[in-house]
């Protein structure tokens, strides 16, 4: 059981906060599908058992990538690759993209899950981050996806945008609950060195992330969607039941993945694979039948630090004893009295082998993940 993920590297125009690899250059984008096309088919060896359950369009915005590019990306798969009857197959779009056109487009291609970039339901947050969509773009793409029979729908929200109060992101919570959201990703705001934000925070125009703002956030997303009766299964992730991502799970859960396209990665268990970020190389050395990729095999202590940094996030937890199986190595031998510490504040909790994260623990999940980790 594997996954595939498909990167699409091309935006209308850059989001300030956004350090994905992208360009706002679409003039590559025909050699861009043909090399994509190419790199599935040189690379059906990567995976074991190349059995898809999950197929994943990510980026940049692949809602850019026309109908006959889609059903030509489609083709090869099915073509190269066995894919199960019942897998998730996510596109994720931006709003000002999902038109009714394109929508009856994507409905006839085998997509059956959208992941739509909202971020907000604010106009002045919207144009803060420099979208590329406005607010009630946003609420009506949702209602005419719906209307065109894609009803799992998934939603990306950012809190800690600044505001003099909450009632925004309170406001945008409840306008996805309104509009019968089955699934939620929600990030803070976070400000990377190389963006747009990250330049104006270093020239002083604007002021850092707002950390305690972020923190109160989020605590109020967890109490407001937990009433609304959805269940946060990883730190950023929200579902009704039954409604998990299983893409984004599957990472969660140690499963092997390919990535396909410039920036992306895979993972086969012993190692990661990481195409070259950087469109014009990417496609030349496809052009030349070459994957463009710098491999990094895992040790055991960073496959085990992987496992911990995943698994705790998530309902699933760690399991103590699969550690023990897997990689010989004993938790509670190497950070007993920091777990003893963790459970008697209630940052922990233990279920039989399962070492999970409380809700107070969730708050601190980095701090916790990165004193559990194996340092050698
Ligand atoms: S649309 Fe998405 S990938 Fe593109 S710049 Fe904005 S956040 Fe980044």
């Amino acid at each position: 059981m594997s996954g595939l993920y498909i990167h699409i590297p091309f935006c209308k125009q850059a989001c300030y906060y956004c350090d994905f690899h992208f360009s706002t250059n679409q003039t590559q984008k025909d050699a861009m599908v043909k090399a994509i096309i190419q790199e599935l088919k040189l690379q059906t060896s990567y995976l074991d058992k190349p059995h898809l359950e999950t197929i994943y369009f990510g980026g940049g915005t692949p809602s850019l990538l026309t109908y006959p590019q889609l059903t030509e990306i489609f083709d090869t798969i099915y073509s190269y690759y066995s894919v199960s009857s019942d897998a998730e197959i996510t596109l994720e779009a931006n709003p000002d993209d999902l038109d009714t056109k394109t929508l009856t487009n994507l409905s006839q291609l085998p997509i059956n899950r959208l992941s739509i970039g909202i971020q907000s339901f604010y106009e002045h947050h919207l144009h803060y981050m420099h979208r590329a969509h406005t607010a009630s773009e946003g609420e009506h793409c949702v209602k005419q996806a719906q209307d065109k029979g894609f009803q799992n729908l998934t939603i990306d929200l950012i809190y800690g945008i600044p505001h003099p109060d909450h009632s925004v992101w309170l406001n945008d919570l409840s306008k996805a609950i309104a509009l019968n959201i089955t699934h939620i990703s929600a990030y803070c705001l976070t400000i990377e060195p190389q963006t747009v934000f990250g330049k104006w925070v270093q020239q002083k125009k604007i002021n850092p992330v707002d950390e305690e703002f972020s923190a109160l956030q989020f605590e109020m997303m967890i109490q407001y969607l937990e009433t609304a009766g959805f269940e946060q299964y990883e730190i950023s992730n929200f579902a009704k039941e039954g409604m998990y991502a299983r893409h984004n799970s599957s990472y969660w859960l140690q499963k092997y993945y390919l990535g396909i396209g410039p920036s992306a990665h895979s993972y086969n268990g012993a190692s990661r694979q990481f195409n070259v970020a950087n469109n014009a190389a990417y496609i030349q050395a496809i052009n030349h039948q070459t994957i463009p990729y710098t491999i990094e095999t895992l040790s055991i202590s960073e496959q085990i630090n992987d496992y911990l940094l995943t698994t705790l996030r998530t309902r699933w937890g760690c399991n103590v004893e699969l550690l023990q199986q897997k990689w010989q190595y004993d938790l509670y031998k190497h950070s007993g009295l920091l777990l003893e510490e963790y459970l008697k504040k209630g940052l922990l909790q233990r279920e039989g082998s399962i070492l999970k994260l409380t809700k107070a623990g969730k708050l601190l999940a980095d701090e916790i993940t990165a004193e559990l980790f194996l340092i050698e």
